[in-house]
């Protein structure tokens, strides 16, 4: 990410809610190249034994984390997960780094069960096949959990994860909006009689300091806290890149990461 270094968002360190920032290889070209040009500021050492394809996943295991640290995750809490993608994924490892006593997942019919519990995940629940709040509520003794994430952006989670909190509980929007968003009065309702605390997350934070998203994820990927291989599960070379880039757009089969390795 290249802040602006100029809005008020720059001027507090706050650089993920830059006004007017650029991205190498989203907004700006950059990556599918044999050579980029990156701002000193911008270069993250890691250790010699994360790998080239793991330090390229730093970006989203970041996303991840600063989702995660926006509601203040505390040791001994449950946190449900509503949408088991990548980042969905990434945020199980993370709360269960962060102390979480249980992290419960939910999916549909698209999701791929196998791979979350070769992640070491066996709390899952397909909302294809019954009530996820249902279940939520089994799993929490009656109490709701006391953090849930929504990580698919469709009104459907938004509304399961407000239902599925504890009184005084957190709700983290993580998934960008599929389309506008309605909820039944009485999942509105729950934001009020339970003073639940709504937050919403962007980006990451990258500030150059070791306590910052990056900081953490270099080190958590060293000490091999999160473990960031297993979501990569395709790799191409830079002359096969459109095979890539099809199954992304087609989904012809399943995928979690997909890399480009220039070798
Ligand atoms: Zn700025």
């Amino acid at each position: 990410m290249l802040p602006c270094k100029k809005c008020n968002s720059c001027n507090t360190g706050i650089f993920e809610t830059c006004d007017n920032y650029d991205y190498l290889g989203s907004r700006s070209d950059g990556g599918f190249a044999e050579y980029v040009r990156v701002p000193v500021w911008n270069l993250v050492p890691i250790a010699d034994n994360v790998s080239f394809e793991e330090a390229a996943m730093a970006e989203p295991t970041a996303v991840a984390l600063h989702a995660l640290r926006r509601a203040g995750v505390e040791v001994g809490d449950t946190v449900v997960i509503y949408g088991p993608g990548t980042i969905g994924m990434l945020i199980a490892q993370w709360a269960r780094a962060w102390g979480a006593k249980k992290v419960l997942l939910v999916g549909t019919d698209l999701n791929n069960f196998e791979f979350i519990e070769s992640l070491g995940f066996y709390d899952y629940f397909n909302a294809s096949k019954g009530d996820p709040i249902k279940w939520v509520m089994e799993q929490t003794g009656g109490k709701g959990a006391d953090v849930a994430m929504e990580a698919v952006g469709a009104a459907v989670t938004a509304g399961n994860c407000l239902e599925s909190v504890c009184k005084g509980g957190k709700v983290v929007f993580v998934g960008n909006p599929h389309g506008d968003f309605t909820f039944p009065q009485n999942t509105y309702w729950q934001i009020l009689r339970k003073q639940l605390s709504i937050y919403g997350t962007w980006n990451s934070r990258y500030d150059n300091t070791p306590k910052s998203d990056w900081g953490i994820v270099v080190d958590a990927m060293a000490s091999g806290a999160v473990k960031v291989k297993p979501l990569i599960t395709q790799t191409f070379s830079l002359e096969e890149m459109d095979k890539g880039l099809e199954i992304m757009k087609d989904h012809t089969e399943f995928y979690s990461k997909v890399m480009i390795v220039n070798d």
